[in-house]
């Protein structure tokens, strides 16, 4: 790494949305703010009152990427983002903190009436739509239930209303948007939440700057260990 490469401000990848929104109290409590909102403003490149941070904007599932390539030197992505994201690339980043944000649960759900129990009694083989493909197929591995995986993007919830999928494997916070679409949970498959991720190169060449960050965040979610 050159001299000038070291004057670079550290690099926070981060989606928009509520993870970002969760994560400004933790860099308060590190004491710094961030003046530009991701909501409003155009930009994908945020400076904060630190000279020496900045916040990328990028989607939640890329936010792994960023990091592993050295492009972020840290991050902050769901634990549901880093299973998926882990199994393509196992072991590529150091994962010191739960953050305890943006909690949600990963689940099985299907439409209001369908017999869930039974389908999997009868040994059915069922349809399930999801973005979370490794979490999906080793929940149903473990229960020995046969399946159609169908990758999808978003909206999953609209795939038992239109005859796709039998069931979804979905992120539900409060159940609202499930209860919205007539469909209901069956089957948590784990609890969710946000993590700090960490470049492995970056924490041995600019660790000085990272670690005190690492610490800070740490700190201020309960429950986080700084190591
Ligand atoms: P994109 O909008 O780019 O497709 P996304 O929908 O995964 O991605 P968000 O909705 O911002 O993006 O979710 C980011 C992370 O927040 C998820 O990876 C997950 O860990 C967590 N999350 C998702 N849904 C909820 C929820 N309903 N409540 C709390 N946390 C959630
Ligand atoms: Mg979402």
């Amino acid at each position: 790494m050159s001299p000038a490469s070291l004057d670079k401000p550290l690099t926070l990848a981060l989606s928009k949305g509520r993870i970002f929104e969760e994560t400004m109290p933790l860099l308060a409590a590190a004491g710094i703010s961030v003046t530009e909102n991701p909501e409003t403003s155009r930009k994908l490149i945020l400076r904060t009152s630190s000279a020496g941070l900045q916040l990328i904007i990028v989607r939640a599932s890329d936010v792994p990427t960023y990091v592993q390539y050295g492009a972020a030197d840290f991050g902050i992505a769901g634990a549901d983002v880093l299973y998926e994201h882990a199994a393509a690339h196992p072991g590529a980043l150091y994962q010191p903190i739960d953050l305890n944000i943006a909690r949600c649960r990963l689940c099985v759900a299907v439409r209001t009436g369908f017999d869930y129990e039974a389908a999997v009694r009868q040994g059915s083989r069922l349809r399930v739509a999801t973005k979370y493909v490794r979490a999906a197929r080793e929940h149903f591995a473990r229960k020995g239930v046969y399946v159609d995986l169908i990758k999808l993007y978003g909206s999953m919830e609209l795939a038992p209303l239109v005859g796709l999928a039998d069931a979804i494997v979905d992120l539900v916070s409060t159940g609202g948007t499930l209860k919205a679409n007539n469909l209901m949970e069956v089957e948590e498959i784990t609890a969710i939440s946000s993590r700090l991720i960490v470049n492995k190169a970056s924490l041995k060449m600019r660790g000085s700057g990272l670690q005190p960050l690492i610490d800070a965040f740490a700190r201020a979610s309960a429950g986080g260990t700084a190591r």
